[in-house]
């Protein structure tokens, strides 16, 4: 009875915008992150040589993988608002490695919109 109706395939504009949608959020997933980390780290007292915790910066949707970072580290991400720390098997196209650690990666966003998204929601700027 119902025969299935044919939607036209060359649908370019909306793919793009998919896309562009799809970076968009995993740029404010990152910036979450990031806040969480903040509002973390604002209350952790302990000294500087001990390891904090923060969440995986990667910006996946389903990433809730926890690093151990020592706070130096941790205040070396945040001197840059395009940098972000994520596990190492999380590294994505987006993104440029600034630093290897041990079970950790530094990575900086690479320019245009998604760096204007990172810079632009730095809670330190
Ligand atoms: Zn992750």
């Amino acid at each position: 009875m119902s025969s299935a109706l044919e939607y036209p395939c060359s649908n370019g504009d909306q793919y793009a915008s998919r896309v562009g949608f799809r970076e968009e959020r995993v740029a404010r997933n990152e910036v979450f992150a990031r806040e969480v980390n903040e509002s973390l780290e604002a209350t952790d007292t302990r000294p500087a040589s001990s390891f904090i915790h923060v969440a995986c910066e990667c910006g996946r949707e389903d990433c809730e993988r926890v690093l151990a970072i020592t706070r130096p580290v941790y205040e070396r991400v945040r001197s840059d608002p395009r940098q972000f720390v994520i596990l190492p098997a999380h590294l994505s196209e987006v993104e440029d490695v600034v630093q290897e650690g041990d079970g950790f990666l530094i990575v900086a966003k690479r320019g245009g919109t998604l760096e204007d998204v990172a810079v632009r929601t730095d809670p330190r700027h």
